[in-house]
């Protein structure tokens, strides 16, 4: 199995989680292993997982745990009477809804640090939510409610508080938006919310089922908690501009490296000017697009972002001559990519020139980057990989210097 394959694999994680405990629930009704979870280990992990992710800083996570701690205590203390009862039915709908909206919203905040104003006042915010539904349905004020609600909710479908179809639809709406940015941002905190919404709506589907709030909570939060350690991995190992590897996978790896290899150096030609051209961001989608096309060199290749405009391709068991034409398809496929790009290069003097003339300055502009990129292999003269790079970066600089847009080896 490939490492990218596990890599996969490792995302996945929290939605293997969740799924295993849905299915042996499913599989296994007269198990008794379900009683033996007790109802307060969600709570402990809630507070666990609370206190860890804002020591790491994780706020949004901190969000989430406090969300399923809130809507499990609502489950376990409001919803354990007999499904007719009016206010059981409209606590069960008040709090499906709270539950995947405010995961939702979770998942569209930014990073800010929980111990902030802004992440005090999210958590308020969910706490608020709850407490204020929490009342109005003890004190009767929605009672008013349940004969239009009554089709939200259907308790005769195989005995499970079936969700109706238009609490269907709204949980659907919060699902599809959480779907959607997960598949947009593929971060791991973004992958563990949408597997905290599918967990939760189990439940709320599954109503019925013996200890299945219990044993879903708890298989959420440690899914939260999985979701944890792989951010703390991505911030360490992981680029966030490009998503590629960093400096520091590299370093890992190049520890692992056998006899026979080799490694480029890919550098963005005239990078610089393109910033002060065309704007910062135009720059970072510049080194994203890069990156894209980095990633799928082939031959092998591994690639990580060295820094700045600069990336590295580990070619594990290759020989230079093996991967020339590969890098060179890659420079090509780079150079020959046509970029649409807002033309901000007018300076006001430039503007002023075109207004005299009556000339007027297309808005949009073609642009191609190109690269450059020096190989080395792995000689029986080197004593670290870091020797090699030496002379990656040695023949990178010969491609620069006759003319760019090149692929130079070092001569052996
Ligand atoms: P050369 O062809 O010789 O490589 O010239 P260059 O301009 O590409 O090289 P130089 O090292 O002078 O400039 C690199 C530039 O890359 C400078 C820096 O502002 C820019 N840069 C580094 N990291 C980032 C980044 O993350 N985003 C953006 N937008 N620019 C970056
Ligand atoms: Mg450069
Ligand atoms: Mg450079």
């Amino acid at each position: 199995m490939t490492v990218t394959a596990l890599k996969y694999l490792w995302k996945l994680v929290p939605f293997s989680i969740v799924a295993c405990a849905y299915l042996l629930l499913q599989f296994s009704w007269s198990g008794h292993w379900v009683d033996s979870i007790h109802p307060s280990l969600p709570y402990l992990l809630s507070a666990l997982l609370l206190l860890v992710s804002l020591i790491f800083n994780r706020s949004r996570l901190a969000l989430g745990a406090i969300n399923a701690c809130l809507a499990y205590a609502f489950i376990q203390n409001g919803m354990q009477k007999p499904f007719t009862e009016a206010s059981t039915q409209l606590l069960f709908i008040g709090t499906a809804i709270l539950f995947s909206w405010h995961l939702c919203l979770t998942g569209f905040y930014r990073e800010r640090g929980s111990i902030s104003s802004w992440g005090v006042s999210r958590l308020l915010l969910i706490i608020g939510s709850y407490l204020t539904l929490w009342f109005l349905v003890r004190d009767g004020y929605l009672d008013a409610l349940h004969p239009v609600i009554e089709s939200y909710i259907s308790t005769h479908k195989h005995d499970r508080a079936w969700l109706g179809l238009a609490l269907l639809l709204s949980q659907l709406g919060s699902g599809v938006l959480l779907l959607v940015l997960t598949l947009w941002k593929r971060t791991s905190t973004e992958t563990a919310l949408l597997a905290a919404w599918l967990t939760g709506n189990a439940i709320f589907y599954d109503f019925a089922v013996n200890g299945i709030s219990t044993t879903l909570f708890t298989a959420l939060l440690l899914a939260l908690f999985i979701s944890l350690i792989q951010s703390a991995y991505d911030l360490a190992f992981v680029d966030a501009l490009t998503l590629l590897p960093g400096r520091r996978a590299l370093d890992e790896k190049m520890g692992t490296l056998t006899k026979h290899y080799c490694i480029a150096m890919v550098d963005v030609d005239h990078f610089k000017k393109f910033n002060d051209s065309y704007g910062h961001d135009t720059g970072d989608q510049v080194l994203r697009l890069v990156a894209s096309k980095i990633r799928k060199v082939g031959c092998g290749g591994l690639a990580y972002r060295y820094g700045g405009e600069e990336f590295a391709i580990l070619f594990p068991k290759r020989s230079a001559e093996l991967v020339e034409p590969a890098l060179n398809k890659l420079r090509e496929a780079i150079s020959s990519y046509q970029m649409m790009l807002r033309n901000k290069e007018r300076t006001p003097s430039k503007k002023l020139g075109e207004k005299l003339r009556g000339v007027v300055a297309p808005r949009q502009k073609n642009v191609n980057i190109t690269v450059s990129i020096g190989i080395a292999q792995k000689q029986p003269s080197h004593h670290s990989a870091e020797e090699v790079i030496k002379d990656a970066d040695e023949a990178l600089y010969r491609a620069k210097n006759t003319g760019r847009n090149r692929v130079v080896t070092k001569a052996s």
